[in-house]
């Protein structure tokens, strides 16, 4: 599933070719994925601008002018540009969006969604901030207002598991699974412990940790945005150097003891239980 810093990779990849782009015609051929998609998406969006790209938790919103596209890639959503001389619609290409890029090339934006978890709606630039699908969303890890502060308050009389807690997009946006797994490795903290427990010590840590990591993640994805138009798309998505995710049974790469694997909240955890406490 796409995470905070693939969606930030996937936004900045999409602006590096997009911005300033036409659209020509737009059509969906499929009423809904995880939420209805608009109805007369050509007569809304043809002849629109892109102005900008930009990511808001693990959402996408391209800015055309006085609409916005929300789009969410849900558990196994790309979104890619694609050359129009060998496009061929494939098996769930629920969205294809036709452009003229500044540099006159034509070019489709392509959504495609196996499992349809994804979401691709429109709101008007005066509705963004108010929207529906924002109003239940925590802090934005880069944001001003998420600091060691906020994440103290957020852990404060939480019984919950530390990793549940960082992974509650209504109390921190974009930390999934792959990266809530290692910002807890990195910091020491066992993903089992109650967020409560943590002293002012682990918190200042987990919060440098869970910043630092995602900023890591991006940067990785940014080394694969070249070959980001490429047809397949497959680059933009990338493989982040994970210490502990997915290497049950692995060494540890700290001290060696094998690192486990365990079910909280119907998702694995892998972590080290020598190397955090
Ligand atoms: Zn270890």
């Amino acid at each position: 599933m796409p995470e905070l810093p693939e969606v930030e990779t996937v936004c900045r990849g999409l602006a590096q070719s997009l911005l300033g782009a036409k659209i020509f015609s737009a059509e969906a051929f499929a009423p809904k994925l995880r939420i209805e998609i608009p109805q007369n998406l050509n007569s809304k969006l043809k002849n629109k601008i892109i102005n900008s790209i930009n990511r808001k938790a693990k959402y996408i919103l391209i800015d055309l002018e006085d609409v916005v596209i929300i789009a969410h890639l849900g558990m196994s959503g790309r979104m890619t540009i694609q050359e129009q001389e060998s496009f061929v619609r494939k098996k769930h290409d629920h969205i294809v969006i036709e452009l003229k890029l500044k540099n006159g090339e034509e070019k489709y934006l392509v959504l495609n969604d196996p499992r349809r978890f994804g979401i691709f709606t429109l709101s008007s630039v005066e509705d963004i901030a108010k929207h529906k699908l924002f109003s239940k969303l925590g802090l934005e890890p880069f944001s001003e207002e998420f600091s060691w502060q906020a994440l103290k308050k957020i852990c404060e009389k939480r019984t919950k598991n530390i990793k549940a807690t960082i992974m509650d997009s209504s109390l921190i946006v974009g930390v999934g699974n792959i990266y809530a797994c290692e910002c807890l490795f990195r910091a020491g903290i066992h993903p089992e412990r109650a967020a409560e427990s943590l002293t002012v010590k682990e918190i200042k840590k987990l919060y440098g940790e869970i910043i630092k990591t995602l900023k890591e993640a991006i940067a990785a994805g940014g080394s694969t945005l070249k070959d980001y138009s490429k047809a397949n798309g497959e680059s933009g998505y990338f493989q982040f150097n994970f210490k502990v995710y997915g290497k049950e049974a692995q060494p540890c790469p700290t001290c060696g003891a094998k690192i486990l694997r365990i079910v909280q909240n119907n998702r694995s955890t892998f972590y080290c239980n020598k190397c955090q406490s």
